[in-house]
């Protein structure tokens, strides 16, 4: 039985492709043994890897200066990763709206000092407790900085914003930490010059991090980073410097199939969105629960919400859990609750979600 999985990551994945993988675990395309045991090298995963690579620059219409990479690390590599091919002993911005761009924040900060370059905040909302995204006039970019850097869905605090015409207007390249709304939406790659992705959320299983770069940009790395960690040296080895993460890219292309077959990220973006808008109309209507953050910036991806009574929560847990509703206790630095909604949490999870909430206020306010 198939519990409705809340997750942020290692999330929920389609049905299908579970069952895909299932069935070709011994057996893949009759080659007698499972893709995951041959060779990265050979036919079998190359074909497999190129077909991600093809499929992803379909369903982001990603231009062919931008190169498509496929490496390990988590998105927490990215944070150091980034810096080190596109600092260039220069400064960077960096715009803090949550958690996670607070981490890249801090990674940077550390490493710039080796890596010969300067690291400023350009912008936080942390006064508003995360609630929002900043405006225009309450960034400070310096135009003459190597990259912005912002994470456009925080996975904790529930904050997404795509708004970033003001950054662009500068023309430095933005570099975005899409790891909880990749391919929830459609999204314009030319608006970014580096964009990362771990992609236990909404592209497979965890152990593979897309990186979609801009190919002009990469290359210059700061001269001590590992080969491994220069995008240029993997873009020029179709990401098989080293052994890549093979099971991952073939679950991750078996997603990206299941998604084409969804109608593509415009699809399932409406679906999304329906989504997130019963989740956000059943907690605002019933007075037992409260999320804060702004409406213009509600995460359609991961929608936190706390108990106005908190004495409920152990109970809302046991409770949800035992309606089969899984993994809704948010993340311990925010506390309360969050319900991670990807593309493959099927509408009707988040419809039973929706009919759990409203019983439970029922029953106890
Ligand atoms: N950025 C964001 C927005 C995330 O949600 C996460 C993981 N939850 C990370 C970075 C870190 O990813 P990883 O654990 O793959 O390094």
């Amino acid at each position: 039985m198939r519990v409705f999985n809340f997750s942020a990551g290692p999330a929920t994945l389609p049905q299908p492709v579970l069952e895909q993988v299932q069935r070709e675990l011994l057996d893949w395309h009759g080659i007698g043994s499972s893709l995951i045991e041959v060779s990265h090298r050979g036919p079998h995963f190359s074909a497999v890897r190129d077909e991600a690579e093809a499929r992803l620059r379909q369903l982001l219409a990603i231009p062919d200066d931008y190169a498509v990479l496929f490496l390990q690390g988590g998105a927490t590599l990215q944070f150091a990763q980034v810096a080190m091919n596109l600092l260039r002993g220069g400064s960077a911005d960096y715009i803090v709206t949550g958690a996670w761009s607070q981490k890249a924040y801090r990674e940077a900060l550390r490493l710039a000092p080796a890596l010969g370059g300067k690291v400023r905040l350009a912008g936080s909302t942390e006064e508003s407790g995360f609630t929002r995204a900043p405006r225009a006039d309450e960034l400070d970019l310096d135009p003459n900085a190597s990259y912005v850097h912002v994470c456009t869905n925080e996975t904790i605090h529930g904050v997404e914003w795509l708004d970033l015409d003001a950054i662009a207007a500068t023309g430095v390249p933005i570099v975005a930490d899409m790891s909880s709304h990749l391919l929830s939406r459609p999204i314009d790659v030319r608006q970014f010059g580096l964009i990362y992705a771990g992609a236990q959320k909404n592209v497979g299983p965890a152990g593979v991090t897309i990186v979609i770069v801009r190919r002009d940009l990469i290359n210059d790395p700061w001269v001590g980073t590992p080969s491994v960690m220069q995008y240029a040296a993997q873009d020029a080895n179709q990401s098989m410097l080293n052994t890549p993460p093979t099971f991952a890219i073939y679950v991750a292309n078996l997603v990206f199939a299941w998604l084409e077959a969804q109608g593509g990220v415009a699809a399932i973006e409406t679906v999304n969105r329906r989504k997130a808008e019963k989740l956000y109309a059943a907690i605002d209507a019933l007075p037992l629960y409260e999320n804060r953050v702004e409406v213009p910036w509600r995460s359609r991806m991961n929608v936190p919400f706390r108990l106005r009574d908190e004495s409920l929560n152990e109970r809302f847990l046991h409770e949800s859990d035992a309606a089969g509703l899984k993994y809704l206790k948010g993340h311990k630095m925010v506390g309360g609750m969050r319900a991670s909604i990807y593309n493959a949490m099927p509408e009707e999870g988040v419809d039973a979600l929706v009919a759990f909430l409203h019983d439970f206020a029922a029953r106890h306010t």
